[in-house]
């Protein structure tokens, strides 16, 4: 059954850099950068969290300012983001986290370590969960892990790559484990893009999609 999967794995993501490419994502923002934009993009869209996260860099040079300012100016300055004054809050508890563990504002520590050392010193901070360190394991170090937002949660579900009752927390490790490593790296863009444009949460375009051979659901739906 595991080999059945791993088989099936390897097909779904030939197919999925066959339509999208193999290319990791143009983000490559240094790993405190990647943090907090985490933080500004939760319960909001990317153009809002983007917005924020440009007008906080505008407002202050280094990560040190932005410890070191005011909380209320700081949630100013990241308003755009929603939810600023706690965002603000989350922001510099993370940033003294790290000034505390590290002796400065800086994780190129993590570089030297194992993925799943990695893994394990990003989720010991506090609030960061493994999709968090996946973002910053992924998008600064241009490390192999799988990012395990809705999209992809929704669509190996959907496929059967993983069963419907794994969490969105257990995936990470599921996933990685599962999936080809060659494919690893252009995996969560590929299963967004496919998850927005073709694989949405209400209504699948199963018709269009050309995983339809490879899906559970499609095989399971009754289309008669
Ligand atoms: S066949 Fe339907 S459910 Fe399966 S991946 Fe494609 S769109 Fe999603």
């Amino acid at each position: 059954m595991v080999d059945e999967t791993r088989k099936k794995a390897e097909k779904i993501c030939k197919a999925l850099i066959r339509e999208y490419g193999d290319e990791v994502s143009e983000r490559k923002l240094p790993p405190i950068d990647e943090l907090v934009m985490t933080i500004l993009s939760q319960h909001t869209n990317d153009v809002n969290m983007f917005r924020a996260f440009e007008s906080l860099k505008a407002t202050y040079s280094t990560w040190d300012e932005v410890l070191a300012a005011p909380q209320d100016e700081l949630a100013n300055s990241i308003r755009s983001s929603g939810m600023y004054n706690l965002k603000a809050k989350r922001i510099q508890a993370t940033l003294r986290e790290i000034q505390e563990r590290v002796g400065k504002l800086d994780l190129s520590l993590l570089e030297k370590m194992e993925i799943p050392q990695a893994k394990e010193w990003l989720t010991s901070l506090h609030g960061v969960g493994p999709k968090t360190a996946a973002i910053v394991l992924l998008f600064s170090f241009g490390l192999p892990v799988l990012p395990v937002d809705t999209h992809v949660w929704r669509v190996t579900k959907r496929l059967g790559i993983i069963d419907e009752t794994v969490s969105r927390e257990k995936a990470h490790d599921l996933l990685e484990h599962i999936m080809p490593r060659t494919c690893i790296s252009s995996l969560n863009k590929n299963l967004v893009q496919h998850g927005r444009e073709v694989c949405k949460a209400q209504n699948p375009r199963c018709d269009k999609c050309f995983l339809s051979i490879l899906c559970l659901y499609y095989s399971e739906v009754d289309r008669t």
